[in-house]
């Protein structure tokens, strides 16, 4: 299969008055038709950011610096908002925001917050719309009879789901979805997770699913992208990535996570703190916390190169 998406050496830096955030910093990567790429990294590496970023929304005081984003093979950096606005967002490409579900509007129905962009993108009809809605959320796995309920009549896995169907409304060729399911009891979430799957496979969804829980990802994604302070340090096969991971940052991510019957005592944890990007390191933005730095690691930038076959990582050591 073909490219859906293709980023090149994409910046989106933030002008705050305390200095310039690069928060999206020469990230390149593609997502394949139907795929499911998993992106992960502790919070504040520039996941959502990068997110908002392709979405050609970055949020203010943010601007997109430099790079390229092909959706389907069309350009969108640099298209004026209001063809942003009528032709690529939730047309070409939508978004699950982190939290959405808690955004919903309490004073209209379930109904009349999906069908508006059916009306404005599409030029639906009232009913024509609603039918749809009431499509889209069988198959989520709700009762299409929800369209007459308002927000605080549904629990919060519910709510997620009318989240979800919405962002596929507009049958978008990629979907991101920014943490989906954090706020949710692990059973809800185990539900949320089979119906994306569900989805992908009947759907054929290109999707990018933002975690910081790198065992969701294991779940879901057919590969992943490991992003740390800016940048991506290593994407690959997800099984690759979970069993033989290339990047220091990835192994210690991946020693970070509780897995079933292991001692809790047993946990690594990443020392330091993920470094502020107004001043991010010097060369490779991990050595500070990298129990294998050199002399070379502290001066040069290490490029994102093949290890494997269709493997990368970022690192002096490989
Ligand atoms: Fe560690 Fe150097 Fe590799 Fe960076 S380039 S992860 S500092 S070994
Ligand atoms: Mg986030």
């Amino acid at each position: 299969a073909g490219n859906v998406l293709e980023v090149r050496n994409l910046k989106m830096y933030y002008f705050t008055n305390r200095g310039v955030v690069r928060a999206v910093d020469d990230i390149s990567f593609d997502l394949k038709k139907g795929e499911v790429l998993g992106l992960a990294g502790e919070s504040g590496c520039g996941k959502s950011s990068l997110g908002f970023t392709l979405l050609g929304m970055p949020s203010p005081p943010g601007k997109i610096v430099g790079g390229s984003i092909k959706i389907d093979g069309r350009e969108i950096v640099g298209l004026p908002e209001s063809v942003l606005r009528k032709e690529i967002r939730w047309q070409k490409i939508s978004m699950i925001f982190q939290g959405a579900m808690n955004a919903l509007n309490p004073v209209y129905t379930i109904g009349y917050q999906m069908i508006e962009p059916l009306i404005y993108h599409k030029g639906m009809s009232k009913e024509e719309a609603l039918d749809k809605a009431q499509k889209y959320l069988e198959l989520v796995g709700l009762d299409p009879e929800i369209v007459n309920r308002y927000p605080h009549e549904l629990s919060g896995g519910m709510k997620q789901r009318v989240v979800i169907a919405t962002a596929l409304l507009l049958e978008p060729d990629v979907v991101i979805a920014d943490e989906p399911t954090t706020a949710l009891d692990v059973v809800v979430q185990a539900q949320i997770i089979n119906t994306m799957k569900k989805l992908k496979k009947e759907l054929g969804l290109s999707m990018i699913f933002i975690t910081h829980d790198l065992s969701i990802l294991a779940e879901i994604s057919d590969r992943v992208a490991i992003m740390y302070a800016g940048k991506i340090v290593e994407i690959g096969d997800s099984e690759k990535i979970y069993y033989e991971p290339a990047h220091p940052y990835t192994q210690k991510l991946l020693a970070a996570i509780p897995r079933l019957h292991e001692d809790v005592e047993k946990l690594e944890f990443i020392p330091g703190q993920p470094p502020n990007l107004i001043n991010p390191p010097s060369g490779c933005r991990f050595h500070p916390r990298c129990p294998y730095a050199t002399q070379q690691c502290k001066e040069q930038i290490p490029e994102l190169k093949e290890v494997e076959k269709d493997h990368y990582a970022a690192c002096w050591l490989l």
